[in-house]
């Protein structure tokens, strides 16, 4: 008869909070070891069974005891408070297993079942501290090395988690927590919210928010955890709440209106991230907001979070579409307006992309309207690339660039889609190497779509009509960018939109990658 090894997680410490497999696996084993004072707190669920419980520092005692007893055929319930994979038994288990040369398929049978770890219970109490990137780090010097667990808090701190701080405080073990709040303090704020939960979910619950610099004047034992925020946690009522992102962003619009909180977490939103602006599933924040008016329409007292954050502005500044000199002036307002905090960034596209943290849009904005500066949004929108027309010499079609970039410029896209727009047949900007390419030649237009402007096989655009009038050219290209828009999918290029769908607007694609093997670039192509 061959034994098993349930390893159970009880959770904090309250019935309703075991998982339904840790109540069966108590069921399912014929006797359970643990922590003294842990078998209390299951004792209702234990009933009669063989109970062998020992005190708080032999747990590899245990762990021998358990391992021996399944090997001799019995069903052992191993009881770990919180999660048994976190400072818990499940390791110390494993361990000696591996020491006794145990195998998946000749061992012992092992189950770990997975508890609620006091990371988890402790922030239910004290609102949302986690939420974002968080780690826990044990202050217990017993088994680890002093200089490991300062090293690991020095690297917590400086790069911005959120700690939850176990085993913080004993009896003898009382200068730890002090030192740790020293190596915090180099990094964060004395105001940084602080949260001690001692015992929670179990009779003698206490729940304390203070800051990082008071944290020590209250108790703080072996029964508590302490969590600690990140520079962007903030206190709100006597909660702690660390927002789900860093720093907001939103960028111009048509109608310059920064983004509505829904709609700032989409994914076309935020192209810089690893993402690259593909929509996935997302917006919690559409979720927490609607969950939010359903409590608020249900007359319920639940406050409103109006926390302000700083937000970061993102859009794109040029001189104007056809105009390619910067004057001093425009520059020094550029400068002053982007401060120490924001960064300005020179791109392919003629244009400086600006980052500001701000909130208020108009104050930044204004200054560099005033000046004369063009501004533009940036992400999955489109932007028109305007030759220099040689400085006004061969400016005829100047009149119809302003035109289509009032109908269609900085309009929201699949995916960025820029059009080149040149002044004569020279096309010394590259306009035929752009997603739709735009020449003026002798008093009408020659249209080119479809470019590959990146990549290894890139390629001009194919040549799908020549000599449009004037008074057709606007009409002609908000076309082929409104079935884009309509047709193309999330991310999807405009070249490979026209690859897939054959013909647009009428025109019909043709291949005309370059038929050459090659391998694909280092960096994606
Ligand atoms: N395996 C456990 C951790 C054991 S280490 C888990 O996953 O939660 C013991 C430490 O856990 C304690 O010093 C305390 O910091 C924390 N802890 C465990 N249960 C707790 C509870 N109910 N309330 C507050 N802290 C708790």
């Amino acid at each position: 008869m061959s034994g098993k090894l349930f390893i159970i997680g009880f959770g904090p410490g309250s019935v309703k909070h075991f998982t339904e497999r840790a109540k069966e696996a108590i069921r399912e084993s014929d006797c359970i070891i643990g922590y003294k004072t842990y078998i209390e707190l299951v004792r209702d669920l234990i009933g009669e069974k063989e109970v062998i419980s020992t005190g708080m520092s032999e747990e590899v005692t245990r762990a021998i005891k358990a391992v021996k007893l399944a090997e001799q055929g019995r069903k052992v319930g191993v009881i770990s408070s919180g999660d048994a994979g976190v400072y818990g038994m499940a390791g110390l288990v494993y361990e000696v297993l591996v020491e006794r040369g145990w195998t998946e398929k000749d061992g012992v049978e092992m189950e770990v079942i997975p508890g609620i770890s006091a990371i988890n219970s402790c922030a239910s109490l004290l609102g949302a501290p986690i939420m974002h990137d968080a780690c826990t780090i044990s202050l217990s010097d017993h088994l680890t090395p002093w200089h490991i667990i300062e090293k690991r808090l020095e690297a917590a701190a400086k790069a911005d988690f959120v700690l939850a701080l176990y085993n913080p405080k004993s009896g003898k073990r009382t200068r730890q927590i002090v030192e740790a709040q020293k190596i915090l303090l180099k990094y964060r704020s004395r105001e940084t919210p602080v949260g001690l939960v001692k015992s929670a979910y179990r009779e003698r619950q206490k729940v304390v928010i203070t800051t990082l610099g008071d944290m020590l004047e209250h108790e703080i034992g072996m029964l508590t955890t302490v969590i600690i925020g990140n520079s962007t946690s903030f206190r709100y009522e006597n909660k702690i709440i660390t927002p789900r992102g860093y720093q907001r962003k939103y960028t111009l619009r048509k109608e310059e209106q920064p983004l509505k909180p829904h709609e700032r977490l989409r994914k076309e939103n935020e192209p810089w991230a690893l993402h690259g602006g593909k929509e996935e599933n997302d917006a919690p924040l559409d979720l927490a907001n609607e969950a939010l008016s359903k409590v608020k329409n249900g007359k319920s007292t639940v406050p409103i979070v109006h926390h302000v954050q700083e937000s970061i502005l993102e859009f794109a500044v040029s001189p104007g579409l056809a105009n390619k000199q910067f004057t001093p002036e425009q520059l020094k307002t550029l400068a002053e307006v982007v401060g120490e905090k924001g960064t300005m960034e020179y791109t392919p596209h003629h244009q400086i992309y600006v980052k500001i943290p701000t909130n208020n849009r108009e104050k930044v904005t204004a200054p560099l309207k005033k000046v004369g500066l063009l501004l533009l949004p940036v992400g999955n929108v489109l932007t028109i690339k305007a030759c220099d027309f040689c400085d006004g010499e061969k400016s005829d079609s100047i009149p119809y660039l302003n035109e289509l970039y009032e109908h269609i410029g900085g309009m929201e896209l699949p995916k960025e889609l820029n059009i080149g727009f040149n002044g004569c047949g020279m096309a010394c900007y590259g306009a035929v190497h752009e997603d739709i390419g735009i020449v003026y030649r002798k008093g009408k237009f020659d249209l080119f779509i479809g470019a590959k402007p990146v990549g290894r096989t890139a390629h001009p655009g194919q040549l799908v009509a020549e000599g449009i009038p004037p008074e057709q050219i606007v009409d002609v290209v908000s076309g082929i960018v409104h079935e884009y828009k309509e047709k193309g999918y999330p991310n999807e290029r405009f070249f490979k939109f026209f690859k897939r769908v054959k013909e647009v607007q009428g025109f019909v694609y043709r291949d005309i990658t370059p038929k050459i093997d090659v391998n694909p670039a280092p960096c994606g192509d």
